[in-house]
């Protein structure tokens, strides 16, 4: 089993040299060695909540229930620090085996971990923005807003409608710009390589599988199996960390 896993790392290596362009995609499972859940994992939020919760429509009808979710999952995002899966990452990418990272994540932590080229997919928890005027707040705002006051529902200070976070909740609209850049990143990339994620959110579930009808390379890092496994070039289940801290080992000999 060790050897194996040796093999598929020297492979992975070998596929990176021989890219011209990789392209990662990276799920909830890069973020867990930091301390923040990924949802559908052995230990994911989907255990302890109904995902109903995180929806547009529960935003809508439920804003005060909505806002205490939020604030539950956005604790440890403040105590988060970039771990060795966010920094090879970003390693890879100064010495030029990476050029433009994907996120599904919201945290931030590809770009405190110095990565540069990085599309935000899903937005991020570290900004809010008025439903109704469209004024963007911090989230340090929104602390203050929910903490000394006591509320449960963050207003804009101008016009006191709610705040919503930068994120883009269950069945809500992909911004069009985000995902055409996503696709032009595609476009140009001939490997596509996915780190920690189920491969179940779209539209990035589905980045595997158009990328590989364009005759381009897909190699998947993840913890379990994914439903792409079959039609990838390579598949490690492990640890990410454990396993791209060799990568880049590899890659400096
Ligand atoms: P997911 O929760 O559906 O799946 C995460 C996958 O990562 C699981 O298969 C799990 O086994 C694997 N994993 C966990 N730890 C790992 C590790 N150390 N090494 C390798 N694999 C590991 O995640 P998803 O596909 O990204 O979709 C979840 C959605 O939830 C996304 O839309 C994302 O925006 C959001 N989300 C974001 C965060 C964050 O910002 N950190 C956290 C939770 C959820």
């Amino acid at each position: 089993m060790h050897k194996d896993l040796d093999g598929r790392i020297q492979k992975l290596v070998e596929i990176l040299r021989q890219s011209r362009k990789c392209v990662v995609l990276t799920g909830a499972g890069v973020s867990t060695e930091s301390g923040i859940p990924d949802f559908r994992g052995p230990n994911g939020t989907w255990k302890k909540y109904d995902p109903e919760i995180s929806t547009a429509s529960s935003f809508v009808l439920k804003p005060h229930q909505f806002w205490f979710f939020a604030i539950q999952f956005a604790g440890p995002l403040l105590r988060a620090e970039p771990n060795p899966i966010h920094k090879s990452l970003a390693e890879l990418e100064k010495m030029g085996y990476v050029s433009c990272i994907i996120t599904q994540n919201i945290d931030g932590l590809h770009q405190k971990a110095g990565s540069r080229n990085v599309i935000e997919l899903h937005g991020t928890a570290w900004r809010s923005v008025c439903v109704n005027c469209g004024q963007k707040y911090s989230f340090e705002y929104v602390m203050t807003q929910m903490v000394p006051m006591c509320s449960l529902v963050p207003r804009c200070m101008w016009c006191g409608h709610i705040l919503k976070p930068d994120a883009t909740l269950f069945f809500e609209e992909i911004p069009q710009q985000l995902y055409q850049q996503c696709l032009s990143e595609l476009d140009e990339c001939d490997l596509l390589l996915v780190v920690g994620s189920t491969l179940l959110v779209e539209p990035s579930g589905s980045f595997p599988e158009m990328v590989k009808k364009q005759g381009k390379k897909v190699a998947i890092i993840n913890l379990e199996k994914t439903w792409f496994d079959e039609n990838s070039d390579i598949v490690i289940n492990g640890n990410a960390s454990e396993i791209l801290t060799r990568v880049v080992q590899q890659i400096k000999k």
